[in-house]
C-alpha cells in the first residue's frame, strides 16, 4: 500500500484523469502536442510495467468546436450531442498519439447506472481486466448521451474515482493545470503554499479548495478532493499534478516531490459501503433528532423511528437515503421502510411500530449494516 512518495514506485496500475483544459483548444480543437505528450508518458510507464488506463473528458469541448458552438449556453440536449461528436475526435487524437508507439486504446463508455448494477459493473470491470492483459490502454469517458443531468457523475473527477476502484488500481492521478492543492488560493495569495502529502481529507482540507471552475471542464478543486476522497476511501491512493509539468507521471511514480499526494487512511469502506455512499442515487432525505444523531455517530447504533423527525421524499423499502441532522447530511442508508411507512411511524418507539402499521419487518429504519457515516456536507454535490 502506498504511504509514502518513495511507494509509488510500487504502482502496478494507475488510473489517470485528464481534463478538458488540458486537452483542447477553442480555435484548433484537440491540443495535439498534448495528447502526444501524454501517450509518451503512459509509453514510458508501460515500459516499467505500469498498467494505466485514462479517463478523459473533453468531448462536450470538442463538439463545441466543431459544431461552432463556443460561447453557446447549451441546453442538455445540444451537450449530448456536442459530447457525441466531440468524442469521435477525441479518440482519432488518442488513436493517433498511441499508434506512434504501437499501442491500441480502448474506448468506455460509462454511466453511474452501470457501475451501480452488479453485472454490468462486473462486465465493464472484467473488460477492463482482458484490455489490460491485452496491453491496451482503455480510455474511459462518460457515456454523456445517454445519461441526463440528475444522473450523471457530474464529472469525469468523479468518474476516474470510481473507475479506480472498479478496476482495483493502485494510484489515482487527477493531471489538470494547478499545481495540486494550495492551502490558499494562489492566485489571490502570494503565501499561498502547494501542500505535499494529505493524510486526512477532512474538513479542514476540505474548505482549501475554492471554487476554480473553468469554461471547458466542469470540476474544480473541489470535485478534485471529493474524487480523492472516493477513491482513498476505497483503499485508492490519489494525487493531483500539473499536466504541463514536463514528464511529470513519471516523476511522479519516481518519487519526485510534485504535485499533492492523499494517502489512504484507516478510514476505510467496504464494498456494501462504497456502493451506498458513492453509486446509489439518493431517493429522499430521513431528519433526525441530535440524540439519535449522537446514537448513530458513538454508540454505532442502528436508526430507530423514535429518533426520526421528518421525511421526505418519496422512497421505497430498500431506496438509499440521506440522513439529516438540522441541515447536516451525517449519513446515507438503505431504508427499511418507505416514506409513506415512515411518516406514521416516525417519533415512535419500535414496539409501537406493529400497532400503527399492522406489521413490523424491522424494528430499526435503516440498520447499522446498511448505514455509512461521515458524509457530511462533501456528498451533498
Ligand atoms: N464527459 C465530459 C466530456 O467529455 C467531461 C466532464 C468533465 O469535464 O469532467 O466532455
Amino acid at each position: 500500500m502506498i504511504q509514502t512518495r518513495q511507494n509509488l514506485a510500487l504502482a502496478r496500475r494507475v488510473v489517470i484523469k485528464i481534463g478538458s483544459s488540458l486537452l483542447t483548444d477553442a480555435n484548433t480543437g484537440v491540443r495535439m502536442d498534448m495528447v502526444q505528450n501524454i501517450a509518451a508518458q503512459v509509453h514510458s510507464l508501460q515500459q516499467l510495467g505500469i498498467q494505466v488506463c485514462l479517463v478523459s473528458s473533453g468531448a462536450v469541448a470538442l463538439g463545441r468546436v466543431h459544431l461552432g458552438w463556443l460561447g453557446k449556453t447549451l441546453s442538455v440536449h445540444e451537450k449530448q450531442a456536442a459530447a457525441a461528436v466531440g468524442q469521435t475526435w477525441l479518440m482519432q487524437a488518442y488513436r493517433q498519439a498511441f499508434s506512434t508507439y504501437d499501442i491500441q486504446v480502448a474506448q468506455m463508455l460509462l454511466t453511474k447506472d452501470d457501475l451501480r448494477h452488479r453485472r454490468r459493473y462486473l462486465n465493464a470491470s472484467n473488460t477492463g481486466e482482458t484490455l489490460f492483459s491485452a496491453g491496451v490502454v482503455p480510455i474511459v469517458n462518460e457515456n454523456d448521451t445517454v445519461v441526463v443531468e440528475e444522473i450523471k457523475f457530474g464529472d469525469n473527477d468523479t468518474l476516474g474515482a470510481l473507475v479506480s476502484l472498479m478496476i482495483h488500481a493502485d494510484l489515482f492521478v487527477m493531471m489538470t493545470d494547478v499545481d495540486g492543492l494550495y492551502n490558499a488560493n494562489p492566485n489571490h495569495d502570494k503565501h499561498a503554499e502547494r501542500c505535499s502529502m494529505i493524510h486526512a481529507l477532512d474538513d479542514k482540507v476540505m474548505a482549501m479548495a475554492g471554487d476554480t471552475d473553468n469554461q471547458f471542464g466542469t470540476g474544480g478543486m473541489q470535485s478534485k478532493l471529493i474524487a480523492s476522497k472516493i477513491a482513498i476511501r476505497g483503499g485508492v491512493a490519489s494525487a493531483i499534478i500539473n499536466g504541463h509539468e514536463q514528464d511529470v507521471l513519471n516523476r511522479l511514480l519516481t518519487g519526485e516531490d510534485v504535485g499533492t499526494l492523499f494517502l489512504c487512511g484507516t478510514d476505510r469502506h467496504s464494498r456494501h459501503q462504497h456502493w451506498i455512499a458513492d453509486l446509489l442515487h439518493v431517493e429522499g432525505q430521513i431528519h433526525i433528532d441530535r440524540g439519535a444523531a449522537q446514537a448513530l455517530e458513538h454508540k454505532g447504533a442502528s436508526l430507530l423511528p423514535i429518533g426520526v423527525v421528518a421525511v421526505h421524499g418519496e422512497f421505497d423499502k430498500g431506496d438509499c437515503v440521506e440522513v439529516v441532522v438540522g441541515d447536516v447530511v451525517i449519513a446515507r442508508g438503505l431504508s427499511n421502510y418507505n416514506a409513506q411507512e415512515l411518516k406514521r411511524i416516525q417519533g415512535l418507539a419500535s414496539q409501537d411500530i406493529e400497532s400503527v402499521l399492522g406489521y413490523m419487518d424491522f424494528k430499526s429504519v435503516i440498520h447499522r449494516d446498511n448505514l455509512v457515516l461521515k458524509i457530511g456536507r462533501v456528498n451533498d454535490e
